[in-house]
């Protein structure tokens, strides 16, 4: 097995497999007003749950449930996540397990936390190094 920087980051999960909070999307939709609730559902190839958001002044309690026919049967369970202002009208989420200032929070159908907690790989991260080279390249400017 490689380690950090050997370009070996086949065994990651991906971004794209997990349930995921994208505060920019909530934040367009209007769902992080203080007292607002909102009911959803979040879908990855592997989990659907049911979700409701809960926003308060400076965080958003979430309450997940994630569906039959998914082992095991989960009961509801809550997390908290703190949110921040970033400039007049930016708002992010704080990850709960590092703290650091994100817009999207993942979930393997447990907590929410951000890609770095998580170890996950974008699914672009999959290319052959040489690819990813050209690509580093093309998006530097
Ligand atoms: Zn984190």
């Amino acid at each position: 097995m490689g380690g950090i920087g050997s370009g070996q980051s086949g065994w990651r999960t991906r971004c794209e497999d997990m349930l995921a909070l994208d505060f920019r999307k909530l934040k367009k939709a209007g769902h992080l007003m203080p007292g607002k609730l909102t009911r959803g559902w979040l879908k990855s190839p592997y989990r659907v749950a049911e979700i409701n958001l809960e926003a308060q002044d400076r965080d958003l309690l979430l309450t997940i449930r994630c569906k039959p026919p998914m082992p095991p049967k989960w009961p509801p369970w809550q997390q908290r996540i703190p949110l921040s202002k970033m400039g007049r009208n930016r708002l992010c989420a704080l990850c709960p397990k590092c703290g650091k200032a994100v817009q999207i929070l993942y979930s393997g159908g447990m907590h929410f936390w951000c890609r770095g907690c998580h170890e996950l790989a974008y699914a672009s991260q999959f290319v052959g190094p040489e690819e990813r080279r050209q690509k580093r390249a093309q998006s530097e400017f």
